[in-house]
């Protein structure tokens, strides 16, 4: 979706010709404008998600099986029956190994 610049009318895309075509006061904007804004916003999005998820995730020093290093992320994983424990998930920092928590 754009908006015209002139009158902030809807402009509808004309593919043939490449541009946003306001159809109230005929201004014409390049198609290629809108669509850049878009690819240069969403790469850095997705690294921002990522980042701010494992930022956020507690880290314990519980050593892996797979590679033996000797951190690891945890999250809480709520088990079905209010009766039963929490079960602790831990995700290696290194390799990215997911294993339950013992009992
Ligand atoms: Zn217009
Ligand atoms: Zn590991």
């Amino acid at each position: 979706m754009k908006f015209c610049p002139q009158c902030k009318r809807l402009m509808r895309p004309d593919r043939a010709r490449g541009v946003w075509r306001c159809n109230a006061c005929g201004t014409e904007v390049p198609l290629g404008t809108g669509v850049a804004v878009v690819h240069r916003t969403a790469p850095r999005g997705g690294v921002a998600v990522v980042e701010s998820k494992t930022a956020t995730l507690p880290k314990t020093d519980e050593v892996c099986p797979k590679c033996g290093n000797g951190e690891a992320y945890w999250v809480l994983r709520q088990t079905r029956g209010a009766d039963e424990p929490e079960t602790r998930i831990f995700e290696c920092t290194r390799c990215g190994h997911k294993w339950r928590e013992y009992q």
